[in-house]
């Protein structure tokens, strides 16, 4: 993720995968990542359309393709497997679909287990529900890996979603990957009504 979450989800920073430079305090003047990334590309920035990156300046262009700064990070987490271990994730399959839930905001260590969980998935699992009612926040590792799961190709939707999470889907320009649902149940039947019906936050 080279679009970088503020703490809040209100805010967002660009940050160029090969030489780390960082462009502040985007949301109040872009809006959201879609309208930052056309601006920026035209001003010699290249990389992905997606906010996840990678993502680099037009210094490093000319240079090889950077890897993701975020997939280092959790790169590095995978080879202290003790560490992977954790309580606030859990896994479950039902029929095709595997079911993650969380409990307790992301951080690196649950970021680099989810990491692994995606990983493993690879080819046996077609969807991916990601139960978040437990959390009131995602950040940019979080995204990331849903980013890398959708990319597996594995359809992935949220669960219960805090308003700060689909705050945060929107200003990322996230929110048309990731569909949400109010329960369980209804991701698992894929009820578009469900997802229609959640209520979402008010966007100033
Ligand atoms: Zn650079």
């Amino acid at each position: 993720m080279t679009a970088l979450l503020s703490l809040d989800s209100r805010n967002f920073t660009l940050a160029c995968d090969g030489c780390g430079q960082l462009v502040t305090n985007l949301a109040p003047t872009m809006g959201d990542w879609a309208v930052a990334w056309s601006l920026f590309s035209q001003d010699g920035w290249t990389g992905d359309d997606l906010a996840t990156g990678p993502h680099a300046c037009g210094r490093c262009t000319r240079t090889s393709p950077p890897p993701r700064m975020v997939e280092q990070a959790l790169t590095r987490e995978r080879t202290t497997p003790t560490a992977r271990e954790s309580r606030r994730l859990s896994v479950t399959h039902i029929a095709d679909v595997a079911v993650v839930t969380l409990s307790g905001n992301p951080d690196l260590l649950v970021n680099s287990r989810l990491r692994d969980l995606v990983l493993d998935l690879r080819g046996r699992a077609r969807r991916l529900a990601v139960d978040v009612t437990g959390v009131s926040r995602l950040d940019s590792g979080a995204f990331d890996v849903l980013v890398e799961a959708h990319r597996q190709p594995i359809a992935v939707c949220l669960v219960g979603p805090a308003p700060q999470i689909q705050d945060a889907l929107r200003l990322l320009s996230l929110d048309g990957l990731f569909p949400a649902f109010r329960t369980l149940p209804e991701a698992l039947a894929g009820d578009p009504a469900g997802a229609a019906a959640l209520p979402t936050a008010d966007v100033p």
